[in-house]
């Protein structure tokens, strides 16, 4: 199969181009059409000549992503969006709105292979990788669809970004360049389980991004109960490379904590996370889990969540509790393409 054309950054895209014959400075004149025009199709470039075009025909596709629905919240106007893509897989991206800005939240793989017992999009495993043309289409995408600049990226959809490492660092460049959307590093969040060795190796890209990790346990036995990742690497392996981390970026980071009643929501939970992250410069953000039919979690009574929040804040640690959107249309993160593929495949 093809890839897709807005994979190449423009480097690339100048070799290739110089390869057909023609002059380096189309490069410019395509990624531009491709990264800030957010062209659709090669048809659209309108200063580009037909030699040009056909010879990338051949050895690229220009197809957006293609939308099969889209859900929109009548409380807050988040949008949820299932997009096909080529290869026939279905993803989903959220749309967030907020009064003086936005955010999208993208997958960076159709499903996932981390195995967290909360989560749908890892039910059904992980069935491939995004490209970084496919996760910059995510937002290119929806950017045309809304009408709105884009301001913020999450990168807390389905999949696991640092089991796909080089395509997210290749995704975060291309659509914080100025050549592209020019999309602020600082505003972009990675989410990750936390696969330590690439936990290291991002802190030495240079990127000015925040990392959160997915921690959700005040200790190794509740998180392994948790997440089937926390069998590989102890708490004392992930929070030292969140410190080192910070030390090298100076980011501060973001720590996930989904509460699940009579699971990880009491006071003693609550005193041993405080004690787990003291003195990392972070902020916890608590999420209510949000209960999925194929699992029995419950999610934290807002008393419990209050009372978590209380406690931590008590012992120094900042924290929020995270500000729930369309929560008319939500389902958990990977729901909406679990609900398609089981309408499709007739169960
Ligand atoms: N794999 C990455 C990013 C994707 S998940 C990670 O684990 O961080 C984004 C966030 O949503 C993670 O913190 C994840 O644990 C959380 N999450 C997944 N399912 C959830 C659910 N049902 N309720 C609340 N949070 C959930």
């Amino acid at each position: 199969m093809k890839e897709n054309i807005r994979t190449l950054t423009k480097e690339e895209l100048k070799e290739k181009i110089v390869e057909y014959g023609e002059k380096p400075f189309r490069a410019g004149q395509i990624y531009d059409w491709l990264h800030v025009k957010l062209a659709r199709s090669l048809d659209d470039m309108s200063n580009v000549s037909k030699a040009l075009k056909a010879s990338l025909a051949e050895d690229y596709h220009c197809d957006g992503l293609k939308i099969v629905e889209v859900q929109t919240s009548a409380i807050d106007g988040t949008k949820k969006f299932l997009f096909g893509l080529p290869d026939g897989n279905v993803i989903e991206s959220v749309w967030m709105k907020y009064k003086s800005w936005d955010s999208v939240c993208i997958s960076s793989q159709v499903g996932c292979k981390m195995g967290c017992k909360f989560c749908a999009s890892t039910l059904d495993g992980c069935v491939r990788s995004l490209t970084a043309g496919e996760m910059l289409d995510e937002v290119y995408t929806i950017q045309k669809y809304t009408g709105e600049r884009v301001s913020n990226i999450v990168v807390m959809g389905s999949g696991e970004p640092m089991d796909n490492y080089d395509n997210i660092v290749k995704f975060v460049r291309m659509i914080s360049n100025e050549d592209g959307l020019h999309i602020s590093q600082r505003n972009i969040t990675v989410s990750t389980c936390g696969l330590v060795p690439q936990m290291y190796k991002l802190a030495e890209e240079k990127l000015e991004i925040t990392l959160a990790l997915s921690l959700h346990a005040p200790n190794d036995e509740k998180r392994k109960a948790l997440m089937p990742i926390a069998n590989k690497y102890s708490l004392k392996e992930v929070i030292a490379a969140c410190k080192n981390y910070f030390e090298k970026t100076g980011r501060r980071l973001t720590f996930e904590y989904a509460l699940v009643a009579g699971n990880n929501d009491s006071d003693k939970d609550a005193a041993e996370l405080a004690e787990l992250i003291k003195g990392i410069n972070a902020h916890v953000n608590l999420i209510p889990v949000n209960p999925i039919k194929e699992c029995n979690f419950k999610r934290s009574d807002m008393g419990a969540v209050n009372r978590f929040k209380n406690k931590l804040e008590k012992m120094r640690i900042n924290v929020t509790i995270r500000r729930e959107m369309g929560s008319d249309i939500d389902g958990a993160c990977g729901q909406l393409r679990r609900k398609h593929m089981e309408e499709s495949s007739g169960c």
